[in-house]
């Protein structure tokens, strides 16, 4: 049995569903993917402090939650998979803490809760119980969608100083617990993509031929209007310039990347501390839509 936990607007409890029972748990569901160690995790992000203005309070669908920009971005995509295959569960989700400071049950190391890259999702208000080697059946459905965004499920979490010894044990089961995998967190980190505390890397001029392919990135704001410049026209632009008047810079909205857009541009890119160099890359893109 879980026990419940009281949430504010929380008046009318769903009625305990089949979402709730219990299964086993596919403990290979993480396949090619990391649980990143806390001190890898500070090497990208800093430190709890350096963090905070990457921090923000934003409504993934189900839910508003505090946690790290790029993964709440991410969290929103998975978020809109679980409403279209699984609708009656996806009106049962909530949290119980992203950007929650703490260490790991039991252990010294700092949980990546403590970062907001990692997310307790409970059902009609219940939480999954750890430690049971089993997991709630509607957080068992949604691992394969967490797994296919590179996040690390942790139903199977794998013990690293007890997977030392013979075999491979599985330990520390936690079936609400959804966190950014070691991968993924280098992806971000090589597109630019993990806000101003990880090495920025220079969003240069590079021709329209070499640029990267917005259809590449699993990321939603790539395709929206990344790698963007002078001279671009059509209705990527026509997007930033929305954009840009959203946050109040006085531009038309007439899809032709200009002398006024650049400006404007270059503008809110030093308000924001972001390189001021009139392009949006992928950092840039995410600063227009998040903040
Ligand atoms: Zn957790």
């Amino acid at each position: 049995m879980g026990k419940r936990i009281s949430r504010k607007h929380d008046t009318q409890k769903p009625p305990k569903s089949e979402y709730t029972k219990l299964v086993n748990i596919d403990k290979d569901i993480n396949n090619g993917l990391h649980s990143a160690p806390g001190t890898f995790v500070e090497q990208l992000l800093g430190n709890q402090s350096n963090i905070l203005p990457s921090i923000k309070y934003v409504n993934v669908g189900p839910f508003k939650v505090n946690g790290h920009i790029q993964a709440l971005e991410s969290l929103k995509q998975i978020m809109s998979v679980v409403k279209t295959k699984y609708p009656d569960l996806y009106g049962r989700l909530a949290h119980n803490g992203m950007h929650v400071p703490k260490n790991i049950a039991g252990k010294k190391s700092k949980s990546l809760h403590s970062w907001g890259i990692a997310i307790d999702i409970t059902i009609d208000g219940i939480e999954d119980v750890k430690w049971n080697e089993m997991s709630f059946y509607g957080l068992a459905l949604m691992a394969p969608i967490f797994h296919d965004h590179g996040w690390y499920w942790g139903g199977a979490f794998r013990d690293q100083e007890t997977e030392k010894g013979s075999g491979v044990y599985w330990t520390n089961e936690d079936a609400m617990h959804f966190e950014v995998s070691k991968e993924k967190l280098l992806e971000w980190h090589n597109a630019g993509l993990l806000g101003p505390v990880s090495t920025r890397r220079p969003e240069a001029k590079i021709p329209e031929s070499t640029r990267p392919t917005s259809t590449s990135s699993s990321s939603h704001h790539r395709s929206m209007f990344d790698w963007l410049q002078r001279g671009d026209k059509g209705p990527k632009v026509v997007r930033l310039q929305e954009a840009l008047k959203s946050h109040g810079h006085n531009l038309k909205s007439d899809g032709n990347f200009g002398g006024k857009t650049e400006a404007a541009l270059i503008k809110y890119q030093r308000q924001c501390g972001l390189p001021a160099n009139g392009i949006v890359g992928p950092k840039t893109a995410a600063y227009l839509l998040f903040f």
